[in-house]
């Protein structure tokens, strides 16, 4: 055990390290917005709008997606993962004030790779899926949400499908495995004060957890908001956002990919060959899993983003892409909703695929 003598002076700690200037350093891209304040990307969860905003009169941040707040301390304790006093000894080992060339030490929780964890981790991951698919099971509310979206059982028994009720995996955990180790995925956050496994908060409290599995072992979750009011409609696991879906699709002739994540449950429910990347983005270094397929169906939303998209897909998956526009601009969750929105969809598929047939002949 170290020995820490130093006392450290908490408000010139505050002095002389800037906070956005911390931020920055630590790699979160920062934009002025007036003239004292800045906006970002939360690294605190999966952010797509920038929430993150860090105030320069009382040097403090907030994150209006994850309700991440407090001064440059907190900052650090957080994004390196430390205690309190480790982060005041990280701040005052920094040379102030250009801290712009300075390179955080230690894993910034946003980089995490899903496809690699330890052992451990991976327990705690297969329990924590456990934990979720057992309260969704005994949580009526959460059960008729997920019923609504037109799901059936066996979907939520095969996807493991969970609910995150706030509360249980803590106590789950206390009685088995290592808290610490849950907040190092981010599936715990430490509540305030110094304690490490002390009270601490379920990440994804209030959702419905869909998890990425592979070789039946939860990798991911990310989790659908049951009441819009309260945060993002969906929170992720920060972190390199695995494709929802791969087992099912990798080294297949054809693939749907959707959009959302009930898009891709409810593909998943018609038992299509179905992925997702969660929404719009996915980089071409990790559309190698597609090369044995003849055909991608796109099934992305009708608005900008999903045609923006498609436009991406088509330049990276060349002839292999074919958009799969739904009627009306509805998503796939919503036409599996309507009467005959089943049919309507898979008459859509079948035009596709006589039109890809008779371009296939013409070409050959
Ligand atoms: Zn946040």
């Amino acid at each position: 055990m170290t020995t820490i003598s130093a006392y450290y002076d908490v408000e010139t700690l505050r002095r002389e390290y800037p906070l956005a200037q911390i931020v920055a350093a630590s790699g979160v891209a920062l934009r002025p917005v007036g003239a004292r304040r800045h906006k970002g990307r939360c690294p605190f969860h999966d952010d797509r709008q920038p929430s993150f905003l860090v105030y320069d009169d009382d040097q403090h941040f907030h994150c209006f997606g994850c309700g991440a707040h407090g001064d440059v301390i907190d900052f650090v304790r957080r994004r390196l993962d430390l205690s309190f006093v480790d982060a005041c000894a990280w701040l005052a080992g920094q040379p102030a004030p250009s801290v712009r060339q300075v390179q955080p030490a230690g894993r910034p929780p946003g980089e995490r790779r899903w496809d690699r964890l330890t052992l451990d981790e991976q327990v705690v991951m297969n329990m924590a899926g456990a934990l979720y698919h057992d309260r969704l099971w005994h949580t009526p509310h959460a059960l008729a949400y997920v019923r609504s979206r037109g799901l059936p059982n066996w979907v939520i028994r095969d996807g493991r499908l969970g609910y995150a009720d706030g509360h249980s995996l803590a106590t789950f955990l206390r009685r088995r495995f290592s808290l610490a180790l849950a907040q190092r995925l981010g599936l715990l956050r430490r509540a305030r004060g110094d304690d490490a496994l002390g009270p601490s908060d379920e990440f994804l409290a209030g959702r419905i957890v869909v998890p990425e599995l592979r070789g039946g072992q939860c990798v991911w979750f990310i989790g659908r908001a049951l009441d819009d009011a309260k945060g993002p409609k969906y929170l992720a696991l920060p972190g390199e956002r695995p494709v929802l879906g791969y087992a099912r699709v990798a080294g297949q002739r054809e693939a749907f990919l959707c959009e959302g994540v009930f898009d891709y449950l409810t593909a998943v429910s018609w038992k299509l060959p179905a992925f997702s990347p969660c929404g719009t983005h996915l980089s071409a270094d990790r559309l190698g899993f597609l090369a044995r397929a003849r055909v991608v169906y796109g099934v992305l939303d009708g608005d900008a983003a999903g045609q923006e998209a498609s436009a991406r897909f088509a330049e990276q998956l060349g002839a292999r892409w074919q958009p799969l526009p739904l009627p009306d601009g509805c998503d796939l969750n919503d036409l599996a909703r309507r009467p005959d929105g089943r049919a309507e969809f898979f008459e859509l598929l079948h035009a596709a695929r006589v039109a890809r047939g008779k371009e296939a002949d013409g070409g050959g």
